[in-house]
């Protein structure tokens, strides 16, 4: 499958990782919007949000926690934005689920 995301899961493509374990990885976008910006994905494709299950969803909580533990370590207590973008209006690029994790700065809301 020529997916980008399964290639860096797998070590084709490299990335600077910010964490990894047999079921996710974390690591940096390459054009960050934020000073910490990196990116938490499951190794298993998934193509979106809109493909998790009963079955495969147990991963997003792991991202969550491993999201929350990275951001204490890179010393994010003022705070920080978890997001997923799903599909066209949600400005999903990489068809591969993925979250964000934003920090460094004040975030405005609503996003654009
Ligand atoms: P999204 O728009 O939510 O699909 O986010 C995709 C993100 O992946 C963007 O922020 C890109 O900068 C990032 N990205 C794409 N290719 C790579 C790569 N090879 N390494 C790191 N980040 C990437
Ligand atoms: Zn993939």
């Amino acid at each position: 499958m020529d997916c980008v995301f399964c290639k860096i899961a797998k070590g084709e493509i490299p990335s600077k990782k910010a964490y990894e374990d047999d079921q996710i990885l974390a690591f940096y976008d390459l054009d960050p919007q934020a000073p910490v910006h990196i990116l938490l994905i499951p190794k298993a494709h998934i193509a979106s949000a809109n493909e998790l299950t009963e079955e495969n969803s147990a991963v997003v909580s792991h991202i969550f926690l491993t999201a929350a533990k990275l951001a204490k370590e890179l010393g994010l207590e003022k705070g920080y934005r978890i997001v997923n973008n799903c599909g066209e209006d949600g400005g999903q690029t990489v068809q591969h689920l993925h979250f964000h994790l934003l920090g460094g700065r004040s975030m405005k809301w609503p996003p654009g």
